[in-house]
């Protein structure tokens, strides 16, 4: 039997898994480590942290492999947080994540030094986010100036694995996207970009696809970790583009949802197709020269995990559906805007914040449930309004993350979204999607397209009630004119 590594470098939690070459899980391990935020807005992790856990879950899984050898590694993790190296390949300061939003300022700096907005997203197909890397590189060029001098490497989370297991300095296109340093309908770095920006291109990783094989695991390596010196390290993924890759959203017309903490809805998309608004990200695919665009809801899941914390202590998450499903649709007039954490796509407002709207004096514990349930079902949705706005058309939809736990929540995507949508064999699609692109660099599959169809299983479907869904749509409507309307009220209370 030829067996495959999937390794994922969350934010809370690295998470290792070895499969065989049928997608059947064999074993699987996670090692979870500290985030600091050392000033409001700030999120940094020890890329040491991440080494420790990786090295920690290999050796647990390893042995698992017992009638037969792992033949291949892919990585996914965390998009856009900054790792700096220095030439002895220490890492100079710790990473800045993903969701750090100390380089607001940059952001605009950025846009404004490429000749306006319309260059970068012309280029970097998205405008500049402080999500992003370039904004956090241009904080540290502008706040730490030595730290910027001292810097021979810049690298993603996975992709300072990928050195310390193979010792080459590589990263992959999905990944590569959310940098802002790429050229996404190209898939090569941007030397415009950098030049404007003021950063040597030859610090940045080699760029490879995500089924590409980008190095093999050193003797060093192979001692810390059981995996055999040799083995194959592929490209790997972004953790949304290997989703993908484990839901087998690989072609047009396929798609995923994701409701944990946050919520993504992901399409996949032959041609780079690029919102000049900004209301979405557009990155390429783990799948060779294709594209996928993709909405966050900020507080997702979190949105119903504050409600239940703090309004429904006594309930659990099952109790709360039960409870919830009994209350008509629409939630007898009650709207809920999920914006706890501000709000990414479509309306990119860190300064929007949540709303009950229309509470009377019948509306009970149930109906504020629902309210929320639905609230972040709309959220989603106007993501999905963006994409058809483009011409994206959907023909399925995965469902995953913690919220595809609940079988009322999942209907009620359904029929908000009013498209079938199917839940999957195996939760977790990021570390089987970073397995079978291992298992791509390894040869065991020919490409991606024959790595899903051999791993990838779907569970359960659901059909949309159209009934419903023309109902969800009135109060749609009402969910979007009620951000409008409040938009500008949360600037002034932002400033008081
Ligand atoms: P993350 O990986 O981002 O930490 P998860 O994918 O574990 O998050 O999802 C956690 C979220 O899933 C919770 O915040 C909650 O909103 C939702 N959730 C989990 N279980 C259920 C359930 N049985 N019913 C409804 N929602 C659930």
């Amino acid at each position: 039997m030829k067996y495959l590594v999937g390794i994922d470098i969350g934010t809370s939690a690295t998470k290792s898994v070895l499969f065989d070459e049928n997608g059947t899980v064999i074993a699987s391990a996670s090692y979870e480590y500290p985030l600091y935020q050392p000033k409001n807005g700030y999120a940094e992790q020890d890329p040491e942290d991440w080494w420790t856990g990786v090295k920690s879950t290999l050796k647990e899984i390893t042995p698992k492999a017992t009638d037969g050898s792992i033949v291949g590694v892919g990585l996914s993790g965390q998009m856009h947080s900054l790792v700096l190296l220095d030439e002895k390949n220490e890492v100079i300061r710790p990473a800045i994540l993903w969701c750090d939003q100390r380089c607001a300022k940059e952001c605009g700096e950025m846009e404004e030094a490429m000749g306006g907005r319309d260059r970068l997203v012309a280029i970097s197909a998205n405008p500049a986010l402080p999500g992003f890397t370039a904004g956090k590189l241009m904080w540290v060029k502008k706040h730490e100036r030595e730290n910027f001098d001292r810097c021979a490497h810049i690298l993603l989370p996975k992709d300072y694995i990928r050195f310390k297991l193979t010792g080459e300095y590589a990263t992959e296109v999905s990944d590569a996207s959310g940098m802002q340093l790429l050229d996404v309908a190209g898939r090569v770095w941007s030397s415009e970009i950098c030049e404007t920006l003021g950063v040597d291109m030859k610090k940045l990783p080699k760029l490879y696809e995500s089924a590409d094989a980008t190095g093999y695991i050193t003797e060093e390596a192979a001692a810390l970790t059981g995996l055999d010196a040799g083995t194959v390290v592929a490209g790997g993924g972004g953790d949304n583009a290997a989703s993908a890759v484990g839901t087998g959203v690989c072609s047009d017309g396929k798609a995923f949802t994701t409701v944990g903490t946050s919520g993504v809805v992901f399409a996949h998309t032959k041609e780079p197709i690029v919102d000049f608004k900004g209301r979405i990200h557009t990155f390429c695919a783990a799948v060779r020269g294709e594209w996928h665009v993709m909405g966050v809801t900020q507080a997702a899941g979190l949105s119903l995990n504050w409600f239940k914390n703090n309004l429904a202590k006594d309930k659990t998450y099952p109790e709360l559906d039960i409870k919830a499903a009994k209350i008509p649709l629409g939630s007898d007039k009650l709207l809920y805007l999920p914006y706890l954490m501000g709000e990414r796509t479509p309306i990119l407002d860190s300064d929007a914040r949540g709303v009950f709207f229309g509470l009377s004096a019948l509306h009970t514990q149930a109906h504020m449930a629902r309210a929320v349930m639905e609230g972040v079902c709309y959220s989603l949705y106007s993501c999905l309004d963006v994409f058809s706005e483009l011409n994206i058309k959907l023909d399925s939809m995965a469902m995953c993350g913690g919220g595809a736990k609940s079988g009322f929540w999942l209907e009620m995507f359904t029929d908000v979204f009013g498209i079938n949508l199917h839940t999957m064999k195996l939760a977790d699609s990021a570390t089987l999607g970073a397995a079978i692109l291992g298992g791509c660099a390894a040869g065991v599959y020919e490409n991606v397209k024959e790595g899903v169809e051999r791993a990838v299983k779907i569970d359960k479907s659901t059909a949309p009630d159209n009934k419903k869904h023309e109902k969800y749509m009135q109060y749609y409507k009402l969910y979007t004119g009620l951000y409008l309307s409040v938009k500008d009220m949360y600037k002034r209370l932002s400033a008081i």
